[in-house]
């Protein structure tokens, strides 16, 4: 059972705006598509294992995809976590094509994809950390802890798993598995792990607590990547001709192809969320907007549905991204 779909992440999100905005033919342009590539293979991946998670329907299964939690000053993700009264199951999910070799004596592990090498991050560790950032929540939000457990999924069926020359597999690499191995290594924990520890009242508390302390990644992406305010795409654009449009009574009119739209503003907002920061005022949504008229903009920003600080001329309109 979700507990937690898994949505498209904020980051692929900000991304997409940012190559929205950007002035045609920017020199950055190329690298932020691949980037973005990347990130869409990755959320593919992990969708692909959703698809085997989705099997899990008995109600003992409680499966949060994507949680971010906070553990003071910092945060830590991870991609999938099982939540049972018996056993936790983190998976960490790695989206690899082509050969995964696997070295124990050096704790290394490369890839062999079109005649290129690369070294990778031992996914393994990577999980080992993720093991101990969420035992230590459970401490910290006073949860009932039932055993955890980790495994690396392999989200790509066609990736082939290798082993050094002259090594064997032994743990902790048994714990890198195929996706389609999934639900047969739960089998496998659900016959290990037969002692009940959390109670349904635990798990209510461990679901609550999971579910009101998530918090998505709001990065700055214009840092990211080093690019200024004013490389930006300013006003609110025309969707058939990309060109600026301008506020005639109640409408947004193109002046280059006359397209006009009565919901033009929501993407320029959206993306001003997205690119600069989550919040904005009356003036800044004018500056944005092209638009003089204060009760224009209020009309508008009203529409949006957006939580409020403040009140009168210093009201600050929010974005909510949960
Ligand atoms: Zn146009």
């Amino acid at each position: 059972m979700f507990a937690r779909e898994r949505v498209i992440p904020l980051k692929i999100k900000q991304i997409e705006a940012l190559l929205r905005n950007l002035r045609q033919n920017h020199s950055k342009e190329p690298l932020i598509q691949q980037d973005l590539k990347k990130r869409i293979a990755g959320f593919n991946g992990e969708k692909a294992v959703d698809y085997h998670l989705s099997f899990l329907t008995d109600k003992r299964y409680l499966i949060f995809n994507d949680l971010r939690l906070p553990l003071t000053p910092h945060f830590f993700q991870i991609d999938s976590l099982i939540v049972t009264p018996f056993y936790c199951l983190i998976l960490e999910i790695k989206n690899i094509s082509g050969t995964l070799m696997i070295d124990p004596e050096f704790n290394q592990l490369t890839k062999h994809y079109n005649g290129i090498e690369t070294g990778f991050t031992d996914p393994i560790s990577q999980a080992q950390r993720q093991k101990l950032f969420l035992q230590r929540f459970f401490y910290d939000n006073k949860l009932v802890k039932p055993p955890i457990v980790f495994l690396v999924v392999i989200s790509n069926p066609n990736t082939i798993l290798k082993m050094a020359k002259g090594q064997t597999l032994s743990p902790p690499y048994t714990k890198i598995i195929h996706a389609q191995n999934l639900i047969s290594e739960i089998s496998k924990l659900n016959n290990l792990y037969t002692n009940e520890i959390a109670s349904k009242k635990d798990i209510s508390k461990i679901k609550r607590c999971f579910l009101n302390s998530h918090e998505p990644a709001y990065t700055n992406i214009l840092k990211q990547y080093g690019i200024e305010g004013a490389e930006l795409f300013r006003g609110v654009q025309c969707e058939s001709c990309l060109g600026k449009m301008e506020r005639i009574p109640r409408i947004w009119y193109c002046e280059r192809c006359k397209f006009t739209s009565y919901h033009a503003h929501k993407q320029a907002i959206e993306d001003y969320f997205l690119l600069l920061k989550p919040f904005i005022t009356n003036k800044e949504l004018r500056d944005l907007l092209g638009i003089q008229s204060s009760k224009t903009a209020r009309i508008i920003l009203n529409s949006l549905n957006l939580k409020t600080t403040g009140s009168t001329k210093g009201t600050v309109y929010h974005k909510d991204f949960h």
